[in-house]
C-alpha cells in the first residue's frame, strides 16, 4: 500500500460521493494497494481498519481530533488523539481460524470480513444476523460427547442447533481476536465526572476529514485557476505549500 496522491484522493472521493460508507472504506484502500475490490473485501475487518488508519496517518498525520457529548450533562468535549492511541497491535494474521470453545461446543472461524458485513446488513433481527454472521464465517462445529462413548469423542453440529447463548459467545470471541474491528475510547466529563466510552470507527471518521478536504482543494484550485489560467491537474499535482503560497500571492 501507498499513500494516494491528492487527483487519485479526489477522484475516490468523488467516486464515493454515492456509495455506502463500508463501500468507501473498500474503495480507499483498494486505491491504495492496487487491488481489487473484492480483495480488499475480504480482509478481516480489524486488518481494513488497520490499513485505513496507516492511509489516514499518511494523508492527514498522526494527530486526529473528534468531538464527544457527555450522555449525562450534554458537555462538549473536543477529544485529540494520535493514530497510535488507537492501532491496536498487529497480530501476524489475525484470528484465522480461532478455535471458541462455549458449553460443551468447539468452534473453529475466522474473523468476519467486509463480504460478512454486507451480506447481514439488511436484518433488522440482530440475533438472526448474529446467526447469519457466525454461519458465514464457520468452518467447523462439534459438540463434545459424554466420555460413555470413547471411540468417537464428538460428534458434527450445524449452526442452526446451537442455542443463542453460544452463537452470542462465539460473535464476542471472534470479535475478541480481530480487536482493530473494535476501537473504544475512554472518556471522562470535565464538568460531572461521568465515565464513558465511545465507538472509534476510522471508516466514517476519514470519509468526513476526506469530503471536507476535497471541497477546500476544489475551491482553491478554482482561486487558481481563475487567477493564473493554469490546468486543473497541474494545480492538483502542487505540494499543499506551493498551492498555499500562490493563494497567498492572490489574497495580497
Ligand atoms: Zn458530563
Amino acid at each position: 500500500m501507498r499513500a494516494l496522491t491528492t487527483p487519485e484522493m479526489l477522484e475516490v472521493w468523488e467516486r464515493g460521493l454515492a456509495e455506502s460508507p463500508l463501500q468507501r472504506s473498500l474503495m480507499l484502500i483498494s486505491a491504495a494497494a492496487a487491488e481489487p475490490i473484492e480483495a480488499t473485501a475480504r480482509l478481516s475487518a480489524g486488518r481494513r481498519d488497520a490499513r485505513l488508519l496507516t492511509l489516514r496517518e499518511w494523508a492527514f498525520g498522526p494527530h486526529l481530533a473528534a468531538v464527544a457529548s457527555c450522555p449525562r450533562c450534554g458537555e462538549r468535549l473536543e477529544l485529540s488523539f494520535r493514530a497510535s492511541d488507537v492501532r491496536v497491535e498487529a497480530e501476524p494474521e489475525p484470528a484465522e481460524m480461532a478455535r471458541v470453545e462455549v458449553a460443551g461446543y468447539e468452534l473453529r472461524c475466522r474473523a468476519p470480513n467486509s463480504l460478512d458485513l454486507i451480506a447481514i446488513a439488511g436484518h433488522r433481527d440482530r440475533a438472526a444476523a448474529r446467526r447469519q454472521l457466525l454461519e458465514r464465517c464457520l468452518s467447523e462445529i462439534t459438540r463434545e460427547r459424554a466420555p460413555v462413548t470413547p471411540v468417537t469423542p464428538v460428534t458434527p453440529v450445524t449452526v442452526d442447533q446451537l442455542p443463542d447463548e453460544v452463537i452470542d459467545a462465539a460473535v464476542e470471541r471472534i470479535a475478541q481476536a480481530d480487536p482493530q474491528a473494535d476501537v473504544r475510547i475512554a472518556l471522562s466529563c470535565p464538568q460531572c465526572g461521568h465515565q464513558w466510552q465511545v465507538l472509534f470507527d476510522i471508516g466514517p471518521f476519514f470519509w468526513s476529514e476526506i469530503h471536507v478536504w476535497a471541497q477546500r482543494i476544489l475551491r482553491e484550485t478554482h482561486t487558481l485557476a481563475s487567477a493564473y489560467g493554469w490546468r486543473e491537474m497541474d494545480i492538483l499535482m502542487m505540494s499543499p505549500w506551493r498551492r498555499q503560497f500562490y493563494l497567498n500571492c492572490i489574497s495580497g
